[in-house]
Formats: structure tokens, C-alpha cells, sequence
């Protein structure tokens, strides 16, 4: 029997850590998990759950006015943000309930408060010292905002734009990744002025070069100004409004400025220094393919870690942990080929290598396939919003080793790409698969044509 109070002590109820908790509690482990704040963590309190419902909801003014196209009288249709609110965090609350729910019934002890490690089988929550075999950081990360520019506190994160009680009528948005191409669509979903601010040269400037250029076109096309090469120099008050200072002399006066640049790993002041855990620049806690740190008994999962940011990443490791630790199973991820959606308007799905990885990394040809068309819902409401899919395949093997879709259903088709390319398919399986018609999905299996080297 353990001398120590606990055999696992994870740090952090996100959906890593209570997965993984939940797990090693039901192959016998003494589980206890701590969290500062409400168990859910990012994706279901502050990130994927409150901003697909948000997305979900500023879609309808799009299929309202679609609706007219196919003979349909809808009348004005008003959004009553309060009302939706309401309804978003009672779904919060039913979501935080069943976390909690299943941490009880899973029998996993939990504390309230910030946790920190005090040496490598120690951990404190709350005053109280708590001994345990193993430590699991799973702390998730935090919006980034630059420091350094005069004004930033005038800003708001995603944190606090997923729980506005009033919408703003201008925002400007800074950054063009994930989040930014989210926030910028839901926005202006809901009738507010959208300029986004993006450094680089445009949006989502780490995926295909095609999806950044496709779905700059569609934010333009949903009224979404984008200034690129911009450079935020200062945010100043201006009459309760807001005005951001930017490299060349021009101003934005907006109401609301939103930082969406990065997020950084939530791993400060918790004591890995202490013990001597290794992380990078930005603090983001270096792992092995097992999750082990370099202490022998402190292993660290989801978006605290070097590992994308991704919260069926976290989920996966953490079970592969339990399987490894505590059900004489050794498991590991592979975080190749890893498929992400970005909930844009039109929504983006990828998989894969980009065209520009796969001509850095494969030695050999390679082949792209590219289509872009208006898919047939969008002709009778003269909708202009097209679909853009792409496929890059390495000639030598004729192995799929990338896919993207900026579209309607884009992640719903891009999750089931992705497991023909876990599963090794090749370009020929795909045009040998018989489509489905009518659907933009079909136009997978039919491009048939590589584009000219
Ligand atoms: P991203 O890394 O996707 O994008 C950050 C953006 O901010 C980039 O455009 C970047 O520019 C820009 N930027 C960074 N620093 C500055 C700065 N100092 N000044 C101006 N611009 C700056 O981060 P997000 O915050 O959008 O999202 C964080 C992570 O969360 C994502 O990477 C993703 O892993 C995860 N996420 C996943 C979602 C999903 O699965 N649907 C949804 C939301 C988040 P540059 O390109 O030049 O570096």
C-alpha cells in the first residue's frame, strides 16, 4: 500500500485532466484533481462550447436571408444578445454539472483552489499539503496579450468576448489565427462592424495558402474589413470610444478592441520552476511522446505542453497516460495527421500537410488537386459564397498526405477524410470511392486532374 495520500494528483479540470482523472480512478487509482476556478476548463467555459454556440447563432441571419432565395417570408429578424446569453450559460452550468457529476461518481477527489507543486510528490491547494505518487499538470493555457503596447489593458480576450453583455456596434480584432477568423465571423453574424487588424500578410497564415486566400475573400464577402500588415502601436481612450493607433499613421476608432493573439500555457507561478521542470520560452511544459516531463514523477498534458492546442489532443494523451500508468497498457498518440477545424464563416476543415510542407518535406513529386465552386444551396438566394477543397498527394506512393476544405460542413467532411488518411489511402481509393450526389463532399472523389507543376 502507498504511503503517499493519493496516487495521482492532477493539477487543472479541463477536459485533459478530468478525462484522464476520471480514467485512472476507474482502474483503481486514488485520484484527486484541483481547480481554481469552475471544472470544464477552455473548451467547455471559456472556448470550443460557448463559441460554437455563439457561431451557431449568428449563422441564422444567413439562413434567414437565404431563406427568401427559396420562396420563404421571414420578416425582419432581430438578435436579442441578452436572450442568448442567458441560454449559452445555462448550458455552461448544465455542462459544469455534469463534469462535476462525473468526477463524483468516477470517485476522484476534488479540491478547490489554485494548486501548486511543492516538491516532486507534493501538492498544495488551499494551504493544505497533499502527497502523491505521481503529478499530472494539465493547466491548459490563457489568452496572450503583447504587453508591451501602451493601452493593451483596454482590450478584451476571447474570454470576455464569449460573455458580453452588450454587443458592441465597431470591434476591431488583432490577429488573423483561429480565433480571430472565429470571433470576426460571429461578430458580424450578429450586426457588429468587424475590422480585423492582422500583422502578416493575411489570415490564418499557418494553414494552405489557398485556404488563407479563400477565406479571406469570404470575410470579405460577409462585410469583414481586414487590414493586413498592421501594426498596433497604441490603444488610446477616445470619448468612451476606443481609438487603436497603428504603424503608418492610421486609426481604427472602434468601441471594442479584442486581442486574439495566441494563447499561452497557464503554468506560472505553480511551482514547476521549483521542482525543476523544463519548459520553453513562453512556459509551455516540455513533454516525451509518453507525457513525462524530465522529473520522473511529474507527466503534463493539453494545452499547458509544446503539443497543439487542441482539446482532443489533451483528451487523447491523458487516456493514453492512464492506459500506460495505471492499466499496464503502454500507449502513446500520434500526433501526426491530426485534423482541426476552424469555426469561420464558412467554416475551415484541414488535415494533413499544407501544399508548401509537403514541397519542404517529401523528397519526391508532388501532385495538388484543386477545386473551387458555388455549391448548389447557395444558387437560388444568388448567394456568391463558394467551396474551395484540396488535395496534395505524393506521386511516388500516391499516399493522400493532406486535405482542405473551406466550406459549408467543412469539419463534418474533413473528420471522415481524415481517417481514410489514418487508415493510408491513396489518391486512387479516392477516385475509386463512388460520391455522393448532390454534396460538395462528392467532389473529393472526382478530382481527377492534377494542376500543371
Ligand atoms: P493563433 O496562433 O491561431 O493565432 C494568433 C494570431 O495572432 C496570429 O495571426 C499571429 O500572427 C497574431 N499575433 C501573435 N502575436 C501578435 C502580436 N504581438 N501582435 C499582433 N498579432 C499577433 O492563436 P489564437 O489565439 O487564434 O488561438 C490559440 C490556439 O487555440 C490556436 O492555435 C488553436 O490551437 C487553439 N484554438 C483552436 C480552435 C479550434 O480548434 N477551432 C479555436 C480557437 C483556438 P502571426 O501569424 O504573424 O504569428
Amino acid at each position: 500500500m502507498s504511503t503517499y495520500d493519493f496516487d495521482l494528483f492532477t493539477i487543472g479540470a479541463g477536459s485533459g485532466g478530468v478525462a484522464a482523472s476520471r480514467r485512472a480512478a476507474a482502474y483503481g487509482a486514488r485520484v484527486a484533481i484541483c481547480e481554481s476556478t469552475r471544472v470544464g476548463g477552455t473548451c467547455v467555459l471559456r472556448g470550443c462550447v460557448p463559441k460554437k454556440l455563439l457561431w451557431y447563432a449568428s449563422h441564422f441571419h444567413q439562413e434567414l436571408e437565404d431563406a427568401a432565395g427559396y420562396g420563404w417570408s421571414t420578416g425582419k429578424a432581430t438578435l436579442d444578445w441578452g436572450k442568448l446569453n442567458d441560454a449559452k450559460n445555462a448550458e455552461l452550468d448544465r455542462l459544469n454539472g455534469i463534469y462535476l457529476g462525473m468526477l463524483d461518481r468516477a470517485g476522484v477527489t476534488l479540491h478547490t483552489g489554485r494548486g501548486r507543486i511543492v516538491d516532486a510528490h507534493t501538492v498544495e491547494v488551499a494551504g493544505k499539503q497533499y502527497t502523491t505518487e505521481r503529478i499530472l499538470v494539465a493547466t491548459g493555457g490563457w489568452p496572450h496579450v503583447p504587453k508591451d503596447i501602451p493601452g493593451a489593458e483596454l482590450g478584451i480576450t476571447s474570454n470576455e468576448a464569449l460573455d458580453l453583455a452588450t454587443l458592441p456596434k465597431r470591434i476591431a480584432i488583432v490577429g488573423g489565427g483561429y480565433i480571430a477568423v472565429e470571433f470576426a465571423g460571429i461578430f458580424a453574424g450578429a450586426g457588429v462592424e468587424v475590422t480585423m487588424l492582422v500583422r502578416g500578410y493575411g489570415v490564418l497564415r499557418h494553414f494552405d495558402v489557398d485556404v488563407g486566400s479563400a477565406l479571406t475573400e469570404e470575410l470579405k464577402g460577409h462585410g469583414i474589413a481586414i487590414k493586413t500588415h498592421t501594426r498596433i502601436e497604441a490603444i488610446e481612450n477616445n470619448d468612451g470610444a476606443l481609438r487603436v493607433r497603428c504603424n503608418g499613421d492610421i486609426d481604427h476608432d472602434v468601441d471594442t478592441v479584442m486581442w486574439a493573439t495566441g494563447r499561452w500555457p497557464n503554468t506560472r507561478n505553480i511551482g514547476l520552476e521549483d521542482v525543476g521542470v523544463a519548459q520553453d520560452d513562453h512556459g509551455a511544459i516540455s513533454v516525451d511522446e509518453w507525457s513525462r516531463t524530465n522529473i520522473e514523477s511529474v507527466y503534463a498534458i493539453g494545452d499547458c505542453t509544446t503539443r497543439a492546442q487542441l482539446t482532443p489532443v489533451a483528451i487523447a494523451d491523458g487516456r493514453a497516460l492512464v492506459q500506460t500508468l495505471y492499466n499496464n497498457n503502454p500507449t502513446k498518440i500520434d500526433h501526426q495527421g491530426i485534423a482541426t477545424a476552424v469555426f469561420s464563416q464558412p467554416p475551415v476543415g484541414t488535415v494533413g500537410l499544407t501544399e508548401s510542407e509537403a514541397r519542404a518535406t517529401i523528397k519526391g513529386h508532388v501532385d495538388v488537386y484543386r477545386t473551387d465552386f458555388r455549391p448548389m444551396k447557395h444558387v437560388l438566394p444568388g448567394r456568391s459564397e463558394r467551396v474551395l477543397m484540396k488535395l496534395i498527394v505524393e506521386r511516388e506512393t500516391d499516399l493522400v498526405v493532406g486535405a482542405h476544405m473551406v466550406g459549408g460542413d467543412a469539419p463534418e467532411i474533413i473528420q471522415g477524410i481524415a481517417i481514410a488518411m489514418k487508415a493510408g489511402a491513396t489518391k486512387k481509393q479516392f477516385d475509386a470511392t463512388v460520391g455522393i450526389h448532390p454534396t460538395s463532399a462528392e467532389e473529393f472523389t472526382t478530382m481527377f486532374e492534377p494542376l500543371d507543376d
